[in-house]
């Protein structure tokens, strides 16, 4: 595999996209058009689908990336307490006032008389934290029901009606659950993706930042470490957002449930803070669900949908997330194509350079904010960052410089966490061990890749000595008269190793 990557053969774009592996991209040319019409990251729903389906998706995704010579993450989405009601006999059409009772026992969901629908749930053991009045919705928030009695079942009424088949989601939005974030088959598949060497992992329903740290205890405790992204998709995550975003390595705004769970309403208004929030702390935070629906059947995006995807990007995503689109739709690289043109117009009316604007949060903060002001006020192409950790990449982003960052680092798997973060190019591989030979392995690769070209300038971040995370404390000025004396001793005795 080439260890570079100039993103020569993918798009240029800031914001990255994150599209869900199913069934309409499974083979190795699709998901390769995908990537080169912009995609970044994948994601595997472990909502769907079993390990060898998992297990082929992730081969499929390494080869693409071992034929493009681009790093390519692939983020597990842990499918968490999700509630669903069981199978039905039948698909079935409620109405206003229909009866649906949910019994403790696993049956097959059938009328039991005319209007009165019976079904079970996957976590029967929910209906006793139910109270008369409550709101319980169906098939992802299309069907609204209201609690009428709890006994050895619970009778609830239809308030607004619906088709309804077997196994759709369930939410209580006035229902205090405290459900344990991980069931036995999250447990499991946590330990696949360890083995399998996911980068990230995406935790559902999350509650409370104990949530988070107990994923992390158990991923640890399984040789994993894996960042992990908290979902913010239920009442109480937007409430503790400060004290998951500082235990999580990222947050996804998942909109789909969040919608239920909160009123539909505030959705745009917390989308909003929620990412304002992740932008200061510098974590990735990925906008999700709904982006491009209509493209599941239809070649082309509503204007809604369009201006859903720039308004995310404004807000300050890191990444938008393709999900049905993509899984199951008709038309996956049309839409990856459809997101990439919209981001990129975005772009153009983008606020790059968010100079004083944002609060320091540590002494690296201020270099990174000196390293991104120098960027905006000299005449240089990019920024290279010289990163162990990845982290100050991430706090380069935090700036959101026009102009690429550059990310060199020893490790392919922290470049391959770098995919996610705005304007981050995670670029090649290099390992010295002093800050000099760093300076000079950079150049000598940068060249030869074609990342530097030997007619710019560009802006190096680094710490000396290398390899110790969080202590960046070189500004350098790569001039281009530097590069082309560099590049004229190459050519004439080879690149060399050193140069004075
Ligand atoms: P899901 O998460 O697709 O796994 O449900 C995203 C969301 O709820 O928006
Ligand atoms: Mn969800």
């Amino acid at each position: 595999m080439r260890l570079f990557n100039n993103e020569s053969g993918r798009v240029k774009k800031h914001c990255k996209i994150l599209a869900t592996v199913g069934p309409s991209c499974r083979s190795e040319e699709r998901l390769e058009a995908m990537v080169k019409a912009g995609t970044n990251l994948f994601r595997l729903n472990f909502s769907h689908g079993d390990y060898d389906f998992h297990r082929e998706s992730l081969e499929m995704i390494r080869n693409v990336q071992k034929k493009t010579g681009l790093f390519i993450a692939v983020l597990q989405d842990i499918s968490g307490p999700k509630v669903r009601i069981g199978k039905l006999k039948e698909d079935v059409t409620l109405i206003p006032g229909d009866i649906v009772e949910f019994v403790r026992e696993e049956v097959i969901g059938d009328f039991k008389a005319p209007h009165h629908l019976v079904v079970s749930l996957n976590h029967p053991e929910l209906l006793d934290k139910l109270k008369p009045g409550e709101l319980i919705y169906l098939y992802d928030g299309m069907i609204c029901t209201r609690v009428k009695s709890v006994g050895e079942s619970v009778i609830t009424e239809v308030l607004s009606g619906g088709m309804l088949s077997s196994r759709k989601g369930v939410n209580f939005p006035d229902t205090r659950l405290e459900m344990d974030v991980l069931t036995d088959k999250d447990k499991k598949d946590i330990a696949w993706g360890v083995e399998h060497g996911v980068d990230f992992m995406a935790i559902s329903f999350v509650q409370k930042a104990e949530d988070i740290l107990r994923v992390r205890r158990l991923l640890t405790s399984l040789g994993g470490n894996q960042d992990l992204i908290a979902k913010i998709e239920k009442f109480d995550a937007v409430e503790e957002i400060d004290s998951i975003l500082e235990v999580s390595d990222g947050i996804m705004v998942a909109r789909g449930d969040l919608g239920i769970e909160i009123p539909y309403y505030r959705v745009p208004e917390v989308q909003k803070m929620l990412i304002r929030k992740a932008n200061t702390a510098a974590k990735p935070v990925i906008t999700a669900t709904q982006m491009l629906l209509s493209m599941t059947h239809s070649e082309r995006a509503t204007r809604a949908e369009i201006s859903d995807v720039a308004n995310a990007v404004l807000d300050g995503s890191d990444c938008l997330m393709l999900s049905e689109e993509s899984a199951i739709g008709e038309y996956p690289v049309e839409a990856v194509k459809t997101m990439t043109a919209t981001i990129r117009e975005a772009e153009t009316e983008y606020p790059y350079f968010r100079i004083r604007q944002l609060p320091y949060n540590d002494e690296m903060d201020v270099i990174d904010e000196s390293a991104v002001n120098l960027l905006q006020n000299i005449d240089a192409t990019a920024i290279l960052a010289i990163t162990s950790s990845g982290q100050s990449a991430r706090k380069l982003s935090r700036y959101r410089p026009r102009q690429p960052i550059y990310a060199v680092t020893h490790s392919e798997e922290i470049a391959r966490r770098l995919t996610l973060v705005w304007g981050v190019v995670p670029s090649f591989l290099s390992a010295a061990s002093s800050a000099r030979q760093m300076m000079i392995d950079v150049i000598r690769r940068g060249l030869e890749s074609g990342v530097l070209s030997k007619e710019e300038n560009y802006i190096v971040t680094a710490g000396d000595p290398p390899g110790v995370p969080g202590t960046t404390n070189i500004i350098r000025i790569l001039r281009r008269k530097e590069l082309e004396h560099f590049a004229k001793m190459a050519q004439e005795k080879g690149l060399p190793e050193d140069w004075e």
